[in-house]
């Protein structure tokens, strides 16, 4: 059944936190509306009032702040991908974002919804882990900051409670220069959710070892994964076909202790192999042997 609800649309960020102050307990957010009208129609939300905060201007900022590229949760797919800032700075969100559904999904289809949804396939988490994404809340009229990887905490499963609003996304600036990619392997070409997808930063030293190195796996396990041992190990070697055969295997390995076998396993790890060979292959510019990424 459907519910009915009353729809509030705040002209500033003040009187949002404001009324959520009051009615956050009653009240769900609404960005795009690409996720949520689809739960709502399902009749999986109940609820006194819907916020839209699709327009607030303080959500759609998106700026430099010291170490920090800021991006307001209400930045739609569209405008990432047109924002030479973000294409600067953090690329792996402009690429990840390019790759969103349809282009009526990317021109409204926003960030923190994105998150706030927290399915595992999401494209934007994998470029966020790898820039240690932190996010500003309001919580009842009080900000506060926590990681993303303390708030995607399993597939659709967010410690946030109803009237919590995501402001924005405090993301690391990366030292330049550095290479980026993001890739992923879709169920189709067109409007496919991703089944595995990957974002990786790299920066070589003068003599070409690497000196910086991080990688995040989406769709893979509960939570979003950052392959942290697997950054540590590569440190100081100079990236080849053999390097990225063992850093697959490892990362392969590590995800599975996670997740545990499934029946998906049979699929997804050799996927998840070659998708890690092809995509550091880009990443590092060494051609692949045919066979190497099927
Ligand atoms: C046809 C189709 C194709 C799609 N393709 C992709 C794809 O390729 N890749 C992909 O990752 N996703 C895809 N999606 C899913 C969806 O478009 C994204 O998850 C999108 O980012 C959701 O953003 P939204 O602004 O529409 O969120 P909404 O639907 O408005 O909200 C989603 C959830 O987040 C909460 N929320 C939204 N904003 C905030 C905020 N600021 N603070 C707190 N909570 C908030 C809402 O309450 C709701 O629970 C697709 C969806 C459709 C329908």
């Amino acid at each position: 059944m459907r519910s009915v609800f009353q729809y509030v649309r705040p002209s500033c960020l003040e009187d949002a936190v404001q009324f959520l102050g009051k009615n956050g307990a009653e009240t769900v957010i609404l960005a795009g509306g690409t996720d949520l009208m689809l739960a709502m129609r399902k009749g999986d939300v109940e609820c006194k009032y819907v916020m839209d905060v699709s327009r607030l201007k303080e959500l759609k900022v998106v700026s430099l702040q010291g170490d920090h590229l800021v991006i307001g949760a209400a930045v739609t797919y569209t405008e990432l991908v047109e924002s030479d800032l973000i294409h600067a700075q953090a690329p792996v969100i402009s690429a990840a974002a390019s790759c969103v559904g349809s282009e009526q999904i990317r021109n409204v289809g926003t960030l923190g919804g994105n998150v706030g949804n927290a399915s595992p396939a999401a494209d934007s988490i994998p470029g966020l882990m790898v820039h240690n994404a932190r996010l500003e809340i309001v919580r009842r009229g009080e900000f506060i900051t926590k990681p993303l990887s303390e708030i995607i905490m399993g597939p659709y499963r967010t410690p946030l409670i109803r009237g919590d609003l995501i402001t924005k996304f405090l993301i690391d600036r990366l030292p330049h220069p550095y290479h980026a990619v993001y890739q992923r392997i879709g169920r189709r070409r067109a409007m496919a959710i991703a089944r595995i997808n990957l974002a990786a930063t790299a920066r070589l030293g003068p003599s070409g070892a690497i000196c910086d190195f991080r990688m995040s796996i989406g769709s893979m396990t509960p939570q979003p994964y950052r392959a942290l041992s697997v950054e540590r190990m590569v440190i100081d070697k100079r990236p080849d076909q053999g390097l990225l055969t063992e850093v697959a295997a490892l990362t392969t390995a590590g995800m599975l202790k996670l997740s545990g076998v499934r029946s998906s396993t049979e699929y997804k790890k050799p996927a998840a192999q070659g998708l890690i060979i092809k995509s550091l292959s880009e990443l590092f510019g060494i051609p692949i042997n045919e066979g190497e990424s099927q």
